[in-house]
Formats: C-alpha cells, sequence, structure tokens
C-alpha cells in the first residue's frame, strides 16, 4: 500500500500534477485531509510561501505535509508576476484576466524571456524543514496556444519541449517541469520521505 502524503493545497491542477509525479505516494489534498483552511501567502519568496503552507497543514494535522509555491516569473517585468502570479489582476483575478493583463504589459516587448518557478516545502511533523527548488525555461508568446494545463500554460513556449505547456501533453510537461525539478530536488535533499 502507498503511503500517504498530505499536500497544502486547494489547486485541482497542481494537486494532480504533483500526483502524476509522485506516484510513489497517495498524495491526499489537505481538505481531504480534514483541514479546509486557506492559508494566507504572506511571505515574499517562493520559499516562504511553501513553508507558511505546508507548516500550517503539517501542524493543523500533526502529519508531514507538502506545499508548492509556484509562479511566472518575466524577464522584461523585472520577475513580475513572480509570487504574486495567481492573482496579477488584483484579488479576484483568475488565469484568463491574469493572462490578459500578461500580454497587455508585453505588448510592444521583444525580450520575450521567462520561467517558471517552483518551491516544494516539506515539513514534518517534529518540524524538521526541507526545501526543493525547481525552474523551466521558455518565451511568452503574443498569443494563447493550446488547450491543456492551466494558468499561464497557453503563453508559455518551453525551450525544452518547443511547444507550449498548453500543446503538450501532461507526461511532456511533468518531464520538464518548474514542479518535477523542485520535487527531483527536494527527493535529493530529503532522500527517503516518510
Ligand atoms: P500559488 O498557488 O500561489 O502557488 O499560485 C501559483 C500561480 O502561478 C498559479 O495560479 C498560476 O497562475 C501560476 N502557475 C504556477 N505553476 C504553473 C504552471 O505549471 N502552469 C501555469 N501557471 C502556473
Amino acid at each position: 500500500m502507498r503511503k500517504k502524503l498530505v499536500v497544502a493545497s486547494g489547486n485541482a491542477h497542481k494537486l494532480k500534477e504533483i500526483a502524476q509525479i509522485f506516484t510513489e505516494y497517495e498524495i491526499v489534498s489537505q481538505k481531504d485531509a480534514g483541514f479546509d483552511v486557506e492559508v494566507e501567502e504572506t511571505g515574499s519568496t517562493f520559499t516562504e510561501n511553501a513553508l507558511i503552507k505546508a507548516r500550517a497543514a503539517s501542524k493543523a494535522l500533526g502529519v508531514l505535509a507538502l506545499a508548492d509555491d509556484s509562479g511566472l516569473c518575466v524577464e522584461a517585468l523585472g520577475g513580475a508576476p513572480g509570487v504574486y502570479s495567481a492573482r496579477y489582476c488584483g484579488w479576484h483575478a483568475d488565469d484568463k484576466s491574469n493572462r490578459d493583463l500578461l500580454l497587455k504589459n508585453l505588448k510592444d516587448e521583444k525580450n520575450r524571456t521567462a520561467y517558471f518557478e517552483s518551491a516544494m516545502a516539506l515539513v514534518y511533523p517534529d518540524g524538521k524543514e526541507i526545501v526543493g527548488h525547481g525552474r523551466t525555461y521558455g518565451k511568452i508568446l503574443f498569443e494563447e496556444v493550446g488547450e491543456n494545463g492551466f494558468g499561464y500554460d497557453c503563453l508559455f513556449f518551453s525551450d525544452d519541449l518547443q511547444k507550449t505547456f498548453a500543446v503538450a501533453s501532461a507526461e511532456e510537461k511533468n518531464s520538464v517541469s518548474h514542479r518535477y525539478r523542485a520535487l527531483c530536488d527536494l527527493k535529493s535533499k530529503a532522500g527517503k520521505i516518510e
């Protein structure tokens, strides 16, 4: 039987990707584990926010908890939207309004270089903490291409895959994604996670 691993996220897309990458564990959302709280992300870095979320779930449930904090960093925008990726367009933002604002802000910009970044925090009930980091590079297109994925996927042309993350299959995205790389980094630092 696979060991259960609680993931401190309510984002169904992220949970699905983490489950597809971390197949040796049964991934359980914090809500399904009994902690149905949206923890405020008050940190100024991906690492701080991932730790805030994982600590809250681990403390409330008394279990090992994993959290991802991630976002898109665009060179010509000085790294924005960065940690504000989910709410780039304001507190009531959704994926579409965020993408529209990104295209508007990059309207006449020639430098389209960008990367996705993920910090994966693992917090143990005894307080031990380990963080893995991952990045994946690409370019922001001038229009949306593809239907798969979520968030900024249809605007992100991956350098590795030579297509957008929204054209790529889940397997292709998961083989080069920031989350995959952060989980690999985390596993190499944590050894066996239990
Ligand atoms: P978080 O829940 O604060 O980590 O927000 C992450 C946000 O970054 C998401 O809502 C998306 O807008 C964006 N993001 C992170 N990872 C991805 C990805 O793999 N594809 C597309 N957008 C992503």
